[in-house]
């Protein structure tokens, strides 16, 4: 088992990337803070673990709240002894996002506050946390969007990845002699409820397929193995990486028929 005697603390862990990570994580090995707004599927999520034979606790976490991620951190310490790994990965890709002109400031803000502000609250807690332990893995959920251009305007989104970007690699510089490794997980377009919600209609599908070389969206384990390489040893001389797992999008120019 890749992640025997580890506690690994994951936000956005009620579904999609985060749940899969929370799944195979405990399966690897660790003890699992599993944290999210959605009450029902974090609790489904940590149930899922225990019935397994697995650790792990659900805490009531908002991201975008320093108390709650002071709290999230807290609890790490208090049931499993520590924290190893913090994947924050908790995101949202709000309807309403859209173009400069068209999207709202209470859009920008929700949007900042929760992708980008949220990865800083989980470092200013976590890492403290991670250092008591004797280092590890963080572990922020970016996109492909912080490296590429998106044909479908989401202008909140697209700046709060670009954030997670430049802060991840300033992360890794700053902590690399505290052991501790500081990675951006870039995913491509997935089909989780996330970005199925945003592209709601086939056409909209299709204009986002015809970039991507493989043909088709991913799927959350497909970020779990990937998350999985960067928190564990596999991955011991890996940091301020942008690791880019996207079916090829980000390497395109123009797509095989
Ligand atoms: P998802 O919607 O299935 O999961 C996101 C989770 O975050 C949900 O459980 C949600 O309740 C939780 N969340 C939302 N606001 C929160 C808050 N304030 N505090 C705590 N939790 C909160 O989506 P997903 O695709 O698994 O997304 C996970 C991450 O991957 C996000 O950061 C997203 O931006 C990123 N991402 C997704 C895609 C994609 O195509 N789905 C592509 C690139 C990056």
């Amino acid at each position: 088992m890749k992640l025997s005697g580890k506690v690994a603390l994951i936000t956005g862990a009620a579904s999609g990337i985060g749940r899969e990570t929370a799944l195979l994580f405990a399966e690897e090995g660790a003890s699992v803070v599993v944290c999210d707004i959605n009450d029902e599927g974090g609790t489904d999520t940590a149930a899922r673990i225990i019935q397994e034979g697995g650790r792990a606790i659900y805490v009531h976490s908002d991201v975008s709240k320093a108390m709650d991620c002071r709290n999230m951190v807290q609890r790490a310490e208090s049931e499993f002894g520590g924290l190893h790994i913090l994947f924050n990965n908790a995101g949202i890709m709000d309807s309403r996002d859209d173009n400069a002109e068209a999207t709202d400031e209470a859009v920008w803000d929700l949007t900042m506050n929760i992708n980008l502000k949220g990865v800083f609250l989980g470092c200013k807690y976590g890492i403290p946390a991670i250092k008591r332990s004797g280092g590890g893995s963080i572990i922020n959920t970016a996109s492909f969007v912080a490296l590429l251009g998106a044909a479908t305007p989401q202008i909140a989104y697209t700046a709060s990845k670009g954030g997670v970007l430049s802060m991840t690699r300033e992360l890794a510089v700053i902590h690399a002699r505290e052991k501790i490794r500081v990675n951006a997980l870039c995913p491509g377009p997935l089909k989780t409820e996330l970005l199925m919600k945003f592209l709601d209609t086939e056409q909209k599908r299709q204009r986002r397929l015809v970039h991507i070389p493989a043909g088709r969206f991913g799927e959350a384990f497909e970020m779990a193995k990937a998350a999985l390489f960067l928190a564990s040893d596999d991955s011991s001389y890996v940091t301020g990486a942008e690791f880019t797992v996207d079916g090829g999008i980000t390497a395109a120019y123009v797509t095989p028929e």
